[in-house]
C-alpha cells in the first residue's frame, strides 16, 4: 500500500502531515508521492480539488482520504487528532469505497484544437466585464441564447458549492448528473433564458457556444484552474468516464453533511 500527502501551504497542515508521515513511518506503510495507490489530503475541501488535478492522470488507481484542519468539509471525513486510527484502518484495508462523478470539459479553439480539463466540483465560463452571449445547446440541439454573466456547470459533490451560491439544486451525488446553473442571467422582453438551474440526465451533454460578435475573452475555470481565453469555439460538457474514488472510513452522511454545513446543529434550531 503505497501513500501520498498532499498537504495545504498553511502551518497548521503542515504540522499534521508531519505528524502523518511519522505514523505511517512507524507502521511501515510506504510512502509514494508519484505512483501512491492512496493520497491523503490534509486542509480543506480546496486542498482536495488541487490533489485531485495533480494526480488527474492515474485517478482511476488512487484513492483519496480528506482530512481537514479547519471545518467540516465536502470531502474531508476526518478530524487532524484521528490520525493513527486513520493509519490503522489503511493498514487493515478495512474500508468502503465511494465514488463520485467527474465532469468532463472539452474547450474547443477556433482552428478546432481541443483541451480537455476535469472538475470535481465544477466548471464556469463567464465575462467579467461586460455580458456573455452565448448559445446553449442540449446534445446537438440549440436550447436557447444566454445574455448575462455566464454559467456554471457543476458536479452532484460540486452542487453545495458555487452551484448553490447561485441558486442551483443540491443534489445526492449518488445521482451521476450534470447541472447547469445561470450566473446573473438578463431577463426582459427582448432576452429570455429558463431562469432555472437544469438538471442533466447521465448520458446528456451541453455545449456553451459563445455568440462572437459580443465579445472575445473569457474566464474559464474547472475547480482551482482559472483561465483567460480570447480563443473559446465552444466549450463542451458531459460526465466523465473517469470517476474520483475515496476510501469511506466513517459515514458522514451526505444530508448531515448539508445541514452541518450550511444549517447549523439540529439542536440549534
Ligand atoms: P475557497 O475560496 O476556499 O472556496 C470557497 C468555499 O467553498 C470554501 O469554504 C471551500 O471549502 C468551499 N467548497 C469547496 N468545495 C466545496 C463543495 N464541494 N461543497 C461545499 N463547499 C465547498 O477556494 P477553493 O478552496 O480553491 O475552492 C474552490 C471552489 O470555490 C470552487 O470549485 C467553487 O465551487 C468555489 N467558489 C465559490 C464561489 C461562490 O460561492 N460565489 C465563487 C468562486 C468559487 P474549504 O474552505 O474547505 O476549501
Ligand atoms: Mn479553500
Amino acid at each position: 500500500m503505497k501513500v501520498a500527502i498532499y498537504h495545504s501551504s498553511d502551518l497548521h497542515s503542515i504540522q499534521i502531515a508531519q505528524n502523518l508521515l511519522e505514523l505511517l513511518n512507524d507502521k511501515q506503510i510506504e510512502v509514494d508521492d508519484m505512483n501512491p495507490e492512496i493520497v491523503i489530503t490534509i486542509g480543506g475541501d480546496g486542498t482536495l480539488l488541487s490533489a485531485i488535478q495533480k494526480y488527474i492522470d492515474n485517478i482511476d488507481n488512487i484513492k483519496f482520504v480528506g482530512v481537514h484542519t479547519g471545518h467540516l468539509g465536502f470531502y474531508t471525513d476526518w478530524r487532524d487528532y484521528e490520525l493513527s486510527e486513520l493509519v490503522d484502518a489503511i493498514k487493515n484495508r478495512n474500508a468502503d469505497e465511494v465514488h463520485y462523478p467527474l465532469l468532463d470539459v472539452k474547450i474547443k479553439h477556433m482552428d478546432d484544437s481541443i483541451n480537455q480539463y476535469y472538475a470535481i466540483n465544477e466548471s464556469t465560463l463567464r465575462k467579467l466585464s461586460g455580458t456573455l452571449v452565448a448559445d446553449v445547446l442540449i446534445g446537438k440541439q440549440l436550447f436557447e441564447r444566454f445574455r448575462g454573466d455566464g454559467v456554471c456547470i457543476s458536479t452532484p459533490t460540486g452542487s453545495t458549492a458555487y452551484n448553490r451560491s447561485v441558486g442551483g439544486a443540491i443534489v445526492h451525488p449518488s445521482l451521476k448528473v450534470l447541472q447547469m446553473a445561470e450566473i446573473a442571467s438578463i431577463n426582459n422582453r427582448v432576452y429570455r433564458t429558463v431562469g432555472a438551474s437544469l438538471i442533466m440526465a447521465p448520458n446528456e451533454t451541453i455545449t456553451i457556444r459563445p455568440v462572437l460578435n459580443y465579445q472575445r475573452t473569457f474566464n474559464f475555470s474547472a475547480d482551482r484552474i482559472d483561465l483567460r481565453d480570447n480563443d473559446i469555439k465552444e466549450v463542451h460538457y458531459g460526465i466523465a468516464k473517469k470517476q474520483v474514488n475515496f476510501l469511506k472510513y466513517r459515514h458522514t452522511g451526505f444530508w448531515n453533511r448539508v445541514r452541518n454545513s450550511f444549517i447549523g446543529d439540529i439542536d440549534e434550531i
